[in-house]
């Protein structure tokens, strides 16, 4: 057996530890073993008869389990997100990362880390073990609840699959984890070199691994893993479909057409998985047909050990638990929030009975002591077929009796597929809504162009008058935008392919934040996240005058040192200024930073940290700013006053006060009448609620 290169701690330290788990549960399950065959297309495993290919799980092991073969990756379909995405139970927005180059974390917490955190430092008991360096950050996000203090540990063999499973073997011997991932790379390696017959021979070699360590390591007798652990079998991501450029198929006989053996994309090739689950908690022989999705896993798994997963969008899959579905549960978040003349406007995600579990997004408004209307559904479709879309990221913007909304959704490729970007208006201060128009789609046309691979995705929008221009960003290409000078009434052809001018096709811009000055000459700001070497940083560009004529390079504001990832920021237009506010989170805090410090008592407690910043003009020089903060050993919401146009800040102050995580946070200032309004969601009662919109005006105003 080749060595061992460990990267999160020399395995021979832990050997004294013993593991335990972390509660009891409902279930018969005591530990988890999640196998993953990297980029095994599913034409090549459960999707065709007469399932050739892996003989060894379609006869011994299918009988024994519950297989999903409608599952799918409908976010990114690249490694390093893909595992991010099973592990999470999120969509994440993510760049591969390979042997050298680009290094992200997670932006969510992973089971790994609900796992660690719940058993406690002294029971840490989750491996990776792989053979691909596109796992290296899955062992923990940076999440300050969770990150760093609760990785898991990671194997990385320097070789085969084989090499992999002997490592596995040896892990489930030595330390007995609980929860342990085994990645076999070599699929994907041998599907990206090819010939076609090595790609099928490493598949028959995974086929075999996967048996192994069902009837080898899991049942062997005496071990702790026989009759108590559940293993769940699947990929990553597909590989291209042969109608989107991917393998050729001609009668029986199967030819490769050179440079087209990748993946990456929206295709169903690309997206389709499996999932084949056994256990003592699973159902023999049971085929599950409902669609399900990567995002799943996650939630699946913290079930079953009785955690809570509380960033997971997921859906538990209960027929491998053997469980009736429940109707699904209400959640409300990502809360927005405006004020205008006295009246305030809301808008979020929800998902709920109503929505049939999928997220979609809403709008109320209400003038001062007066009650919500009743909320409008803002994502409605007519086109029966997207009835599997998904909203997601609502973004408000209100300008006299104009109101706008901004999303995103995602759909199958046989519904509305793929990552769109959406809009819609009020012109009567929320009372009716003009049609929605959907501003970025995924094109047929388009299908064998890198545009599906972009994920447009959080979009911003900003209105003045008739102006209303949305920005969003891509995990490819960097921003994308569209801009109306008809109230959104009309959107100019633009090239499906639209980059900021000066900007070069870049990997993955993260965030985006646009603003316009709401007096004097039009101009548009716009600040962003994006990697280019291999670290996140901050970039700003704007527009001046009516036209379109951007700076002739971005500004770089940030200079962060290598391994860094900032995961959000916000702006503000004051009327010659631009205020931008971040949250720093760097992993390994390279590079300087000189902007001002809004919080330092973030940086106290134990897993000290603040996320997810919001920040508005109150009048020249002074700026509200809100964030989440971990300081207290839970994310409650703080909120602190500059008079100094940013230089210097009030001592933060403590606006939430519940058991649960109170997240995002927005403000909203009410030039006319001086008020100061916060709403944020909190999990208190198990599900996102968003608070009620709480005057916080500071006294002196
Ligand atoms: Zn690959
Ligand atoms: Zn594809």
């Amino acid at each position: 057996m080749r060595p061992f290169f460990l990267v999160s701690l020399c395995l021979l330290l832990l050997s004294a530890i013993l593991f335990a788990p972390p509660t009891a549960s409902a279930y018969r399950t005591e530990r988890v073993v999640l196998v993953v065959i990297d980029g095994l297309r599913a034409t090549e495993a459960f999707e065709e008869r007469p399932w050739d290919f892996i003989p060894m799980m379609w006869d011994s092991l299918t009988p024994r389990g519950t297989l999903y073969p409608g599952i799918y990756n409908l976010g990114a379909t690249w490694t390093t997100p893909a595992h991010a995405q099973m592990c999470s139970g999120q969509r994440e927005f993510q760049p591969n990362c390979g042997e050298v180059g680009k290094y992200t974390r997670p932006q969510y917490p992973t089971i790994f880390e609900y796992y660690n955190a719940s058993a406690g430092p002294e029971n840490y008991d989750t491996f990776i073990v792989t053979n691909k360096w596109n796992l290296r950050t899955l062992t923990h996000s940076l999440n300050p609840a969770y990150g760093a203090p609760d990785s898991a540990f990671m194997v990385k063999v320097e070789e085969s699959d084989l090499d992999v499973f002997t490592a596995a073997a040896e892990i489930m011997t030595v330390y007995e984890p609980h929860l342990l991932l085994i990645h076999f790379g070599d699929v994907d390696f041998v599907g990206h070199t090819g010939p076609w017959d090595s790609y099928l021979s490493s598949i028959s070699t995974a086929d075999t691994l996967v048996y192994r360590v069902w009837r080898q390591l899991i049942q062997r007798p005496g071990s702790p893993y026989n009759n108590r652990t559940t293993m769940i079998v699947t990929t990553d991501h597909g590989r291209h479909g042969d109608a989107y450029g991917g393998l050729l198929r001609t009668n029986s006989t199967y030819k490769y057409v050179p440079g087209y053996r990748e993946h990456g994309c929206l295709c169903p090739g690309c997206q389709h998985l499996f999932l084949l689950a056994l256990g003592p908690d699973t159902p023999q022989g049971a085929v599950c047909d409902r669609r399900v999705h990567q995002i799943d896993i996650c939630p699946t798994i913290a079930r079953l050990f009785d955690l809570s997963a509380p960033y997971s969008d997921g859906t538990v899959l209960w027929e491998m638990l053997g469980q009736e579905q429940p109707p699904p549960s209400l959640s409300r978040e990502a809360p927005q929030l405006a004020v205008r003349g006295g009246v305030l406007h809301k808008a979020w995600r929800e998902k709920g009975p109503s929505t049939g579990g999928r997220g979609a997004i809403y709008y109320s408004w209400r003038t001062l002591g007066s009650s919500w209307s009743t909320p409008t559904r803002i994502s409605s479709f007519v086109d029966s077929t997207t009835a599997s879309t998904e909203a997601f990221f609502p973004s408000l913007s209100v300008d006299d009796s104009n109101v706008d909304i901004a999303w995103s959704s995602l759909g199958f490729h046989d519904g509305s597929g793929g990552w769109q970007v959406w809009h819609r208006r009020s012109t009567d201060a929320g009372e009716s809504w003009d049609r929605a128009e959907r501003l970025v789609c995924f094109s047929e046309t388009a299908r064998d162009t890198l545009f599906q691979r972009s994920m447009p995705n959080r979009p911003c929008i900003t209105t003045r008058g008739e102006r209303v221009a949305v920005f969003y960003a891509r995990i490819r290409f960097g921003v994308g935008y569209r801009i109306s000078a008809h109230g959104g009434s009309e959107w100019p052809d633009d090239p499906p392919l639209q980059v900021l001018p000066g900007e070069e096709v870049r990997d993955c811009a993260h965030r985006v934040k646009v603003a316009q000055t709401p007096g004097g000459p039009p101009r548009l700001h716009l600040v962003w996240n994006d990697i280019r070497a291999k670290c996140y940083n901050l970039y700003y560009q704007h527009t001046a005058g009516n036209g379109m004529t951007w700076l002739d390079s971005d500004v770089q504001l940030t200079d962060y040192g290598d391994d860094t990832h900032v995961v959000d920021m916000a702006i503000a237009p004051d009327d010659t200024v631009l205020h931008v506010i971040a949250a720093d989170n760097r992993e390994l805090g390279g590079g300087e930073v000189t902007w001002h410090p809004v919080s330092s008592s973030h940086l106290q407690g134990e897993r000290p940290g603040a996320i997810d910043p919001a920040l508005v003009v109150a009048g020249t020089d002074t700026l509200y700013a809100a964030w989440a903060d971990h300081k207290d050993g839970n994310f409650e919401i703080y909120t602190s006053r500059s008079l100094n146009g940013g230089r210097t800040w009030s001592t933060p102050r403590r606006q939430s006060e519940t058991p649960g995580f109170s997240l995002q946070p927005q403000l909203a200032w009410d030039r006319a009448n001086r008020r100061l309004y916060l709403i944020y969601q909190d999990n208190t009662e198990g599900s996102w609620e968003l608070s009620d919109v709480y005057d916080i005006t500071y006294e002196d105003e």
